[in-house]
């Protein structure tokens, strides 16, 4: 329970993608959340914003090229601090989470970095081109009020697997060459290199099993087809869903993230007041 007034900075990065959808929804999301929380909302194009926010949303759109942009913009190392140094609150959505993956497979040759900090390995475009696009209810157990959410899959992602927080090796095992890691996973890029999370990767959502399309990678896998793919998973400060929840009207994973996102908050504010 929330006492005192409280200011929270939440911004959307907005290099590519359906930015302005969430922000929206973040908007509604506030109005269901006490009235002493004042909000912020920002669009976020320099890391001179992104140092001013608690927390980001990154959203769907085209991990490759808000990957390119986010690196002429410098935004990359910035971000990957965000997310792995100071450890704030992060969501990405569908292309976000697949920037938030420690691995992604099926990626562009050369065409494409990482930000990392969810230790899962991502297949991109899982379920094929734009015109196999579904949407599909979805029981999310996290959610306070368990109706169906809907969740719209555009191009989507799934994650393949869970990794196992060792090291490259043995990550490597079982993928494919065009697989690609974050820097965390890769000595040669600095920052935060000495990463690893002390979080354990929590599932929080999985699709119908009837909506398991199986290939080879899978076999070697050894998926399991009477489990769902996941495709909403949290690790510390990382939230990441296949599925664009922007694109509804339903609120609930905004209104449940702001309140995870107040809570990481007013406990690290507290912290500080007491060192
Ligand atoms: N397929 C896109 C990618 O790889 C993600 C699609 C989306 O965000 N809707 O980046």
């Amino acid at each position: 329970m929330v006492n005192a007034d409280i200011s929270l900075t939440i911004g959307v990065l907005a290099l590519q993608g359906a930015f302005s959808e969430h922000l929206q929804l973040l908007k509604k999301a506030a109005l269901a959340l006490p009235s002493n929380i004042t909000f912020r909302f920002l669009e976020i194009r320099t890391a001179d914003a992104l140092a001013t926010c608690d927390a980001l949303i990154i959203p769907g759109g085209e991990s490759t090229t808000m990957s390119l942009v986010a690196e002429r913009s410098n935004l990359l190392e910035p971000l990957r601090e965000f997310v792995k140094v100071y450890r704030k609150p992060v969501w990405g959505t569908c292309a976000g989470m697949i920037l938030l993956a420690e691995e992604a497979n099926r990626t562009k040759k050369g065409g494409q970095e990482l930000i990392g900090g969810l230790d899962v390995r991502v297949r991109r475009n899982h379920f094929g081109s734009q015109t196999e696009s579904f949407s599909t209810p979805l029981s999310l157990p996290f959610l306070e009020d368990s109706a169906p959410f809907y969740g719209f899959f555009i191009r989507a992602p799934i994650v393949e697997q869970v990794l196992p927080p060792t090291t490259l090796e043995s990550s490597l095992e079982n993928n494919t060459t065009e697989t690609i890691t974050a820097p965390s996973k890769n000595p040669i890029n600095a920052v935060a290199a000495s990463f690893t999370s002390p979080d354990e990767v929590k599932i929080l959502g999985r699709l119908p099993p009837s909506k398991l399309t199986t290939t080879q990678e899978d076999s070697n896998l050894g998926v399991n087809p009477a489990e769902g793919r996941i495709v909403a998973v949290e690790q510390g400060n990382c939230f990441g869903t296949s599925f664009h929840p922007e694109l509804g009207s339903d609120i609930r994973i905004h209104k449940w993230w702001l309140e995870k996102v107040l809570e990481k908050v007013e406990m690290k504010r507290r912290l500080e007041t007491e060192s």
